[in-house]
């Protein structure tokens, strides 16, 4: 039996507003100590009153238009009651039945459309630390509350993603959204982009969807991509044994790489939602949104779109710069300071994201900024170095910062083309390779390609490939010494 995938995503995006969303307490709490960023509306005490911050709610309009969803003219908060250490009131202030913004969707870049069931407001918990004493053994928790009552904004995608790969690129695509929005930071390792995921199979061809899993605990794209490939396996497993699917939430452990069973539908919670009192009912009128739709920033797509148009970018490669904001800004703070556009594409799209792939970090936190990159495309531009060369510099300035040009005189990385002094070592890489040289006769012309690389090899990327290239061919081609 074939099966196909269904996946619904549940994002959860900190707002980057300067205060907590019902009290004056600053929003940017986790370099603070633990329990300082607190009052009496977000520790919870009786009596205290919140008050709805605006520019929460500007940014949450901001981002349902992005999305292409309707603005509700009315909404409201509503709250969503359980118990947990994290949830000081005992309740979270959320929305049920009046989101700010429903019905939109997103265009993943390979084209398919995915639907937006909501976007709506909500304020996070305290933040749970769960250690253990070393002398005895007790397991005990921390509450720090610097986190309840930062803004949260909640995305709901429709179960319209058909494989761990497209929940993939959703989730890149909306991440670069809301960062290109100023919204969110984004950052998933820090908590501020969080991601439940909704999977279910089904055979091929139902009009139905299978019972789905709800998977949390993942805090990275790769755990996410990861947790729903295990998930699917497994749910496939169990039909093709002849069991069920039972609706549960189960946790990802990454060290594991499995999901387990944290709790099931038995156990679901009842949230007894209703509309919260002490907060009035909010209208939000036509002109407000005319006026942020009217501030929208240049979104992702635009921004690519604008890459090929202004410098000649192929889709591709446009696509690839947009996938995040400091991306973009990195490629064209270097293309500003003089470097040819398409040569930043490619040794952005090369080297520099193969560097900050297995250094596992991101463009913002790299050493390496877009005047060294600038500085290092000028000198292969201008022949003083070889391309070989420059990757040596690159990936000796994104781990130690020091400057291209200084590394140049330091590595003694400055470019042979002087013909003299390049003739001796050819000499010797022809005489050591009389095979190449007669093969090359034959006319196997990727003969000479392997005799440059070992001219290359032998200067330790110093000669300048093309000059090299020259002197060869005039050396085999002209006599017949071997
Ligand atoms: P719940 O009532 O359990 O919260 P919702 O209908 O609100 O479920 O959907 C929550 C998320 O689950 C949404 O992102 C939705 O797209 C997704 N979802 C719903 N049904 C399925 C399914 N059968 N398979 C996969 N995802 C689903
Ligand atoms: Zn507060
Ligand atoms: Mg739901």
């Amino acid at each position: 039996m074939e099966y196909e995938t269904v996946i619904g995503l549940e994002v959860h995006a900190q707002l980057l507003t300067q205060s907590k969303m019902f009290c004056a307490c600053p929003a940017d709490y986790a370099t603070a100590p633990p329990n300082t960023r607190v009052c009496p509306v977000c520790l919870g005490l009786p009596g205290a009153l919140p008050v709805a911050g605006l520019s929460a709610i500007e940014s949450t309009i901001a981002t349902g238009l992005a999305l292409n969803c309707q603005i509700a003219e009315q909404t409201r908060f509503d709250r969503k009651n359980y118990f947990y250490p994290d949830l000081m009131k005992g309740y979270q202030i959320s929305q049920f039945q009046m989101p700010i913004a429903h019905g939109g969707w997103l265009d993943l870049r390979e084209g398919n459309r995915v639907g937006i069931i909501r976007v709506h407001l909500e304020e996070d918990t305290a933040k749970l630390y769960h250690r253990s004493d070393l002398a005895t053994g007790q397991s005990y928790s921390l509450v720090d509350v610097n986190r309840a009552g930062v803004p949260l904004m909640e995305i709901v995608s429709d179960p319209d993603l058909r494989s761990p790969e497209e929940a993939r690129q959703y989730l890149t695509n909306l991440r670069s959204i809301l960062q290109f929005l100023g919204v969110s930071s984004g950052n998933m390792e820090e908590g501020a982009f969080r991601c439940d995921a909704n999977v279910s199979i089904r055979p091929v061809g139902a009009q139905e969807f299978g019972v789905k899993v709800e998977i949390k605990n993942m805090n990275s794209f790769r755990a996410v991509y990861r947790a729903l490939g295990y998930e699917v396996d497994r749910q496939r497993n169990v039909l093709e044994a002849g069991g069920k699917i039972e609706q549960e939430t189960r946790g990802w452990d990454d060290s594991d790489g499995r999901t387990k069973g944290q709790r099931s539908k038995e156990f679901a919670h009842d949230y007894r939602y209703f509309p919260e009192p002490d907060l009035p009912p909010i209208e939000i009128k036509h002109e407000w949104v005319d006026r942020i739709r009217t501030d929208l920033p240049e979104l992702p797509n635009q921004r690519r779109s604008r890459l090929v148009a202004q410098y000649g970018l192929s889709d591709y490669d446009a696509g690839l710069l947009t996938n995040s904001r400091p991306v973009a800004d990195f490629y064209e703070d270097t293309v500003s300071l003089g470097a040819n556009p398409k040569s930043v594409a490619n040794w952005m799209s090369g080297e520099l994201f193969r560097l900050l792939n297995s250094s596992g970090i991101d463009i913002s936190q790299a050493t390496t900024s877009p005047s060294d990159l600038a500085a290092i495309i000028e000198l292969t531009a201008s022949g003083k170095i070889s391309q070989q060369a420059a990757k040596s510099v690159l990936e000796q300035n994104f781990r130690d910062g020091r400057d291209p040009n200084k590394l140049v005189e330091q590595l003694g990385l400055v470019q042979v083309s002087d013909e003299a002094a390049l003739g001796s070592v050819i000499d010797e890489v022809v005489t050591s390779n009389p095979k190449s040289v007669a093969d090359y006769r034959a006319g196997k012309r990727k003969a000479l390609g392997f005799l440059v690389g070992q001219v290359m090899k032998a200067t330790r990327g110093k000669a300048n490939p093309k000059v090299v290239n020259g002197l060869l061919r005039e050396r085999l081609d002209g006599s017949d010494i071997s």
